[in-house]
C-alpha cells in the first residue's frame, strides 16, 4: 500500500471517530427522574404507567429512568445536589403532598431549565391551602378539582405542528377515559395541545375544557397531559407517542412552541 494511501485511509478512520464520538456526546441518552409516589388516591395503573415510561426510554434511546417511587427513594433522590444529576422529572400518577426534599430547590431546577412532564394526577398533587394557588401548581399550569364517570370524548388538537399531538391529525377520540375538570388554569399563560369543545359528561355544555398543554417555566419547559387514568390509555400507542413525544420536547430534544395560542 502506498504510503499516501495509508494516510488517507488513517485520516478518515480519524475523522469517522471523531464525528461517532461527537454524535454520541450530544445523543447520551437524558437522565429522567420518574415520580410515582402518592400520598392520596392511588391509580392502579401506576404499575403500567411505570413499565410503558421505561420502555418508551429504552426504545427511544432518548432518556434513562430512575424511579423514584417511595417516600424514601423521592427523599433521598431530590435534595438540591441529587436534582442536578437530572434532566428532566416527570411525575406519572402522584397526589398530594409529595415529600420532596426541597421543594423550592425543585421548582428552581425546572425554572434553571430542567423539564417537567405530567400525567393525569400530577395535577392532583400539592393543592394550594387557604386559598392561594400552590407553586407546584403555577410551574404545572393546571389544578385537579373533579371529575365525573368514564366517558368517551374527542380531543381536539390546537397545535397540528407540536410534536406531542401532531400524530393524532385532528383530534384523539379516546373510547373510555375518565376526564379531569380543572382550575387554576389560564389558556393565556400555556399553550394548548388537546382541548374539549364541549363538558365531557355534559355534551350540551360548550365550552373550553383543556385536556393537554405545555408551556415554558423559567428556561425549562414543561408538558401535561390530563390523561392516563386506565391502564388501556397507558398501553395504547397514540397516547404513547403523545406522552414519549410531550417528554422529548420537554427535554428539548424537539422543537416545539410554546407560547399560548390565545394572548
Ligand atoms: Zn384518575
Amino acid at each position: 500500500m502506498k504510503p499516501s494511501v495509508l494516510r488517507s485511509i488513517i485520516c478518515s478512520l480519524a475523522l469517522l471517530f471523531t464525528c461517532a464520538s461527537a454524535s454520541h456526546a450530544a445523543d447520551a441518552p437524558k437522565k429522567i427522574l420518574l415520580v410515582t409516589v402518592t400520598k392520596g388516591f392511588r391509580h392502579s395503573s401506576i404499575p403500567t404507567a411505570t413499565k410503558v415510561i421505561m420502555e418508551l426510554g429504552e426504545k427511544s434511546k432518548a432518556f434513562t429512568v430512575d424511579l423514584a417511587a417511595t417516600d424514601a427513594d423521592l427523599l433521598a433522590k431530590t435534595t438540591p445536589e441529587k436534582l442536578k444529576t437530572y434532566d428532566g422529572f416527570i411525575f406519572a400518577n402522584t397526589t398530594l403532598d409529595l415529600p420532596l426534599a426541597d421543594k423550592q430547590a425543585f421548582l428552581d431546577a425546572i425554572k434553571g431549565g430542567k423539564g417537567f412532564a405530567g400525567m393525569h394526577s400530577a395535577s392532583d398533587t400539592f393543592h394550594g391551602k387557604d386559598g392561594k394557588v400552590d407553586p407546584y401548581i403555577e410551574m404545572l399550569g393546571g389544578e385537579f378539582k373533579t371529575h365525573g364517570a368514564q366517558v368517551g370524548v374527542e380531543c381536539l388538537v390546537q397545535d397540528n405542528k407540536h410534536p406531542a399531538v401532531k400524530h393524532f391529525g385532528e383530534a384523539y377520540c379516546i373510547e373510555k377515559e375518565e376526564i379531569y375538570l380543572l382550575i387554576n388554569y389560564d389558556r393565556t399563560k400555556v399553550r394548548d395541545l388537546l382541548t374539549l369543545d364541549k363538558h365531557p359528561n355534559k355534551k350540551s355544555e360548550a365550552g373550553h375544557f383543556p385536556i393537554a398543554w405545555c408551556k415554558d417555566y423559567g428556561t425549562g419547559k414543561v408538558f401535561y397531559t390530563s390523561l392516563g387514568h386506565r391502564e388501556d390509555v397507558w398501553e395504547n400507542k397514540a397516547y404513547q407517542e403523545h406522552i414519549l413525544n410531550g417528554i422529548k420536547w420537554s427535554l428539548g430534544l424537539i422543537p416545539g412552541e410554546s407560547a399560548p395560542l390565545k394572548k
